[in-house]
């Protein structure tokens, strides 16, 4: 194909040699560039009339809209009634958790707590007419106090339980003194004798002479004997390889072979041994090797608080 312009501002003639390929590339271009300017004309139009609120369009564009928000509302609503029958699983689950914590605690020997979830709050899963968001809301707020709740409760059981396995397992977490001051703590110290520092492996506690020592937990007397550092000394295995050791007593009223209760009094506070002055030196052991006594005292007080 030939194509020839004629011109007088490009005076002269000239003249386009067209095969088919170039042909075809042509029209294509065209074709395209007609379909974008109609597709921006339309799209800019199209937004006028939506905006301006032009007859025809503004009618299409509002059932447009309306169609789009019966659309989200029908979805909104599938979802809720998908939470609400969640929220039902979930309450049903909760009332059984309750069940399951009154049989906990009645053998724990905790009162059951008058929290229990109203009668009747159960009964989402039965419920005729479609929740609001407002009501789901409602629901979820009292399941989470109710689990709130529970959570509290639970803790005390806990707490009692554990207070319990402690007692069962003999572990020295009571006192040793009620009326003490406690004196040097556990680590490393200067000696008050040598002047030189060393390892205080255990607890002082300075009271007056006769001041009763309690054992911190139930156990059996593996040592009662006079000991040149330690004095009047009795040592207490309470099983799992625990043993606790009460020093520089005045008297002692336990002898090796006793089985001890947990705070009996087993001796009074003295000054024999190697001792500067009256307190009682506490010790407690763990295979044999000296650990800080006060946290176990500690974990025994933080207890007592819990309580
Ligand atoms: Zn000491």
């Amino acid at each position: 194909m030939q194509l020839i312009i004629t011109d007088t501002w490009l005076a002269k003639t000239r003249a386009f040699h067209l095969n088919g390929w170039s042909l075809a590339i042509f029209f294509l271009t065209a074709a395209f560039a007609l379909m974008l300017a109609s597709a921006l004309m339309y799209h800019w139009i199209f937004l006028k009339g939506a905006r301006e609120g032009w007859p025809i369009i503004g009618s299409l564009v509002r059932l447009v809209v309306k169609d789009e928000f019966a659309q989200r509302d029908k979805y909104l609503r599938e979802n809720i009634e998908v939470l609400a029958r969640r929220m039902g699983e979930m309450q049903a689950q909760l009332l059984q958790l309750e069940s399951l914590g009154e049989r906990v605690s009645t053998l724990a020997g905790v009162p059951v707590p008058d929290v229990k979830s109203k009668p009747g709050s159960g009964g989402l899963l039965v419920q005729s007419h479609d929740l609001s968001l407002e009501e789901l809301g409602n629901i979820m707020d009292s399941v989470e106090g109710g689990a709130k709740t529970k959570v509290d409760w639970l803790t005390v059981v806990e707490s009692r339980l554990l207070e319990q396995k402690i007692k069962k397992m003999m572990i020295p977490t009571q006192q040793p003194i009620s009326l003490g001051n406690l004196g040097s703590p556990f680590g490393w110290r200067i000696d008050p004798i040598t002047g030189q520092s060393a390892l205080h492996t255990g607890l002082d506690f300075s009271a007056v002479i006769g001041t009763p020592i309690q054992a911190a937990a139930g156990g059996v007397v593996v040592v009662q004997e006079f000991h040149a550092q330690y004095g009047n000394m009795v040592e207490i295995d309470h099983g799992n390889d625990l043993v606790s050791r009460y020093a520089h007593a005045s008297r002692v009223f336990v002898k090796k072979g006793d089985l001890i209760k947990r705070g009996q009094k087993i001796a009074e506070v003295g000054t024999s041994g190697r001792s500067t002055g009256a307190h009682l030196h506490f010790e407690v052991m763990v295979n044999g090797v000296p650990q800080d006594p006060l946290r176990f005292l500690n974990a025994g007080s933080r207890l007592a608080a819990v309580k």
